[in-house]
């Protein structure tokens, strides 16, 4: 990097060289769980206009040791083999740190997606998808791609229609790719998963006394302030959440074309309206525009949520942080080195591999779903349902008390999917949480969440290996 800076991938292989050293794994069992096991860089033409665009693209399966493996696909300028290796890696660790059985991927296609039409957009994803499918990088028990920076579910349900017409009759073909449209073989909470597992983490980072005293903050999510940094998938789920169930107190906005600021809060769904409509941030009444898009990052405020790409807070301005906790929403939002200035400042870093992993897990509710063919909640939800209401009417006859219809319908409920779901991802995330923090406290000589976190999966990671038999 012209920084003079680790690069993304030499900053992940740095924290986690920190954190190795606090194990007693055979080193080259560590080695064996450090290094990319495939990298796959293509380069393929896409006709675009009366042109040939020759389009460099990534998939990186950075561990197999469970399989299929697993991560998102990004589009973006900044895409390079360094950062794809990079966010592999991080993919690895996240899906052992919530428990979810697959290894860590990442692909990543270098385009401004902004600068291309649906059409061509479309034509990209289908031959990436294309290329994929013919070095065997695709598959339900391969690796299974998802959305990331700059995809979504259009994108994803035009994989799964390319993969389908190479894969005639392969009756599991949907679970070939997450994050799909529901009307897709998709799962309804997918889309939030990510911000909503941001809130979940952060309520159960919050509710410990003795944590939040040692940074000077009350327990509890309410009343917190909080600065927000991308308001894409991750940053508006999360901002929306964190204000609608949590009673944040969202100060700021960052986003591409500049920041705003308001003291006295700025209603999220009503900012994602007014940008939908204008087209920026700016101009949102009732807030300030900042000098830059990085001076939100700045403020003062109780937590601070990178929500939109790596390496944004550095050696250059970390020293300027004012937040107590940092959530790393984004892959790699802080820079190892920029970490450590945080670290020495006292801010408390939730590291991205564990709060950001609600769309991970999801998605694999979503795999899970494509391979039983069937939605969650199918087979239980009316026995739930009159089961509960029997027990109302038993509790009415012996009590001689009657109930509302409001009250009725809140106890007797049989879960919907997204029920299932958002439960499935709360247990979850407040889990490893538990076991991230159970480490953090047990091992005296591990001074910060990034390197429990990372211990936490190197000893999962290292079971497996164990297990069979691979490594002594
Ligand atoms: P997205 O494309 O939906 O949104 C990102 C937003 O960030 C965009 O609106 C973009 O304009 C904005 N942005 C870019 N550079 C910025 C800057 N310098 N300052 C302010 N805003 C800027 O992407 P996403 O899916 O929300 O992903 C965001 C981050 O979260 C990435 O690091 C991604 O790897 C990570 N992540 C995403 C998911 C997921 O399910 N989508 C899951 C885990 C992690």
């Amino acid at each position: 990097m012209s920084t003079g800076e680790l690069s993304f991938y030499q900053s992940v292989q740095r924290n986690f060289d920190k954190a190795a050293a606090h194990t007693d794994l055979h080193k080259g069992l560590l080695e064996q769980i450090k290094v990319c096991n495939a990298v796959y860089s293509m380069r393929f033409p896409v006709k675009i206009g009366n042109e040939y665009q020759v389009i460099e693209a990534y998939r990186v399966q950075h561990s197999q040791h469970r399989l299929p493996t697993k991560g998102g696909i990004r589009y973006s300028l900044e895409v390079n083999q360094d950062e794809v290796m990079a966010l592999a890696a991080l993919m690895t660790y996240k899906c052992a740190i919530v428990d979810v059985p697959f290894g860590g991927a990442k692909g990543g296609v270098r385009i401004n997606p902004k600068a291309y039409s649906t059409k061509q957009l479309e034509s990209i994803t289908r031959r990436y998808a294309a290329e994929l499918i013919r070095k065997n990088f695709i598959g339900p028990g391969i690796d299974v791609p998802a959305p990331d920076y700059g995809t979504g579910g259009r994108e994803m349900a035009w994989i799964l229609d390319t993969y389908i017409s190479f894969n005639h009759g392969d009756i599991d073909g949907a679970a070939c790719v997450t994050g799909k449209p529901v009307s897709q073989n998709g799962i309804r909470g997918r889309e939030e998963a990510t911000g909503r597992g941001v809130y979940y983490g952060l309520k159960e980072a919050v509710s410990y006394k003795d944590d939040m005293s040692r940074i000077g903050l009350t327990t509890g999510m309410a009343g917190k302030t909080m600065v927000i940094q991308g308001l894409g998938n991750v940053g508006s789920y999360t901002g929306l959440i964190c204000q609608n169930e949590g009673d944040a107190k969202i100060i700021a906005v960052s986003e591409f074309e500049g920041a705003i600021h308001s003291e006295k809060g700025i209603n999220i769904a009503e900012l994602i309206k007014y940008r939908k409509e204008t087209g920026s941030i700016l101009g949102f009444p009732g807030t300030k525009k900042m000098k830059d898009r990085a001076a939100a990052l700045e403020l003062p405020c109780d937590i601070l949520v990178p929500a939109a790409l790596e390496n944004q807070i550095h050696v250059r301005n970390a020293a300027n942080i004012q937040a107590k906790i940092v959530a790393e929403a984004a892959n790699g939002p802080v820079s190892s080195e920029g970490e450590d200035i945080l670290l020495k400042k006292g801010v408390l870093i939730i590291p991205d591999m564990f709060i950001n992993a609600g769309g991970v897990t999801v998605s694999y509710f979503e795999w899970l779903k494509n391979l039983s063919h069937m939605r969650f909640g199918r087979m239980e939800k009316r026995f739930n349902q009159q089961t509960y209401e029997n027990i109302l009417n038993l509790v009415v006859k012996l009590t001689g008390k009657t109930l509302g219809d409001k009250e009725r319908l809140f106890v007797a409920r049989g879960a919907d999917e997204i029920d299932l779901v958002r439960s499935g991802l709360e247990e979850t995330m407040v889990s490893a949480y538990q076991q991230i923090r159970e480490v953090y406290k047990r091992k005296k000589k591990i001074t910060d969440l990034r390197t429990a976190a990372f211990v936490c999966a190197l000893d999962k990671i290292a079971a497996d290996y164990v297990s069979r038999g691979i490594f002594p």
